[in-house]
């Protein structure tokens, strides 16, 4: 059985008094779904600090493990802060930092070293939407970018489409499942079933209290990456609710 994954990704949001959202988090964490939020790197150690029962995690991590790299923050750093969790490879920082599978793959292996489980995104533009591309990219993206030695333990798969993104446009149940059966497929082949079944795949893009619940009856569906709606406690509270 996997265990479901409600991961907020704050991304560039929230100064010191965000932490203050984290208590009403915590205590709808105490059903059987993890709930895990991904704060600016700022708040990564007061989050770890403030919210028990919360799992943490940074946003982006370099693939060295530490040296002359201005501005930059390694896999090792988020551990030492009490992250638990990266997620790498969203689609902002492919478009706004030029990083690419390789990239990914690279950073995977470093947050693995360090101890981080990594939540790993994958997403196709509307233009390769269009051009019912999407499983070609989504395979891709799956092959290079993830390391050998996955496990269940050390890997959570996010579908983001790029064009569901922020945009209030969620793909219809039907495409949902149709990708992540295809990833489910694509870790057992590359991974064996043992593996392929443990990792958890989420659900990213525009996902909100209202639409969350049919989201997650979709198979292979084992939780979501939420962006603007996990930044609430009453927004995210109702989502981690439709996946207990
Ligand atoms: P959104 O973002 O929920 O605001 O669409 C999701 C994400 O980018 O992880």
């Amino acid at each position: 059985m996997r265990t479901k994954l409600a991961a907020g990704n704050w991304k560039m949001n929230g100064l010191k008094a965000a932490l203050s959202e984290l208590g009403e988090m915590a205590a709808a964490a105490s059903g059987p779904a993890e709930v895990l939020i991904c704060p600016p790197v700022t708040l990564v150690a007061a989050a770890a600090d403030a919210a028990e029962g919360l799992a943490i995690g940074g946003q982006d991590c370099h693939a060295k493990a530490s040296g002359a790299h201005t501005g930059d923050v390694s896999a090792a750093m988020l551990a030492d802060a009490g992250a638990e969790y990266v997620i790498l490879g969203h689609s902002e920082r492919r478009t706004d930092h030029d990083e690419h599978d390789e990239d990914v793959r690279a950073k995977c292996e470093a947050a693995w070293d360090a101890g981080l489980k990594v939540v790993l995104c994958v997403g196709e533009s509307l233009e390769e939407r269009e051009a019912s591309n999407t499983l070609d990219i989504i395979g891709g993206q799956l092959a290079k970018s993830i390391p050998d030695g996955a496990t269940g333990h050390n890997l959570v798969v996010a579908y983001e489409p790029i064009w569901a993104i922020g945009t209030g446009k969620v793909p219809t149940t039907d495409q949902i499942g149709e990708v992540h059966d295809f990833m489910r497929a694509r870790l057992e082949k590359r991974f064996g079933e043992g593996v392929g079944r443990s990792v958890r795949l989420l659900y990213g893009g525009s996902v909100k209290p209202s639409n969350a619940g049919e989201i997650f009856a979709v198979s292979n569906v084992d939780g979501a990456l939420v962006g603007g709606a996990s930044l609430k406690a009453a927004d995210f509270v109702p989502i981690i609710e439709a996946l207990n």
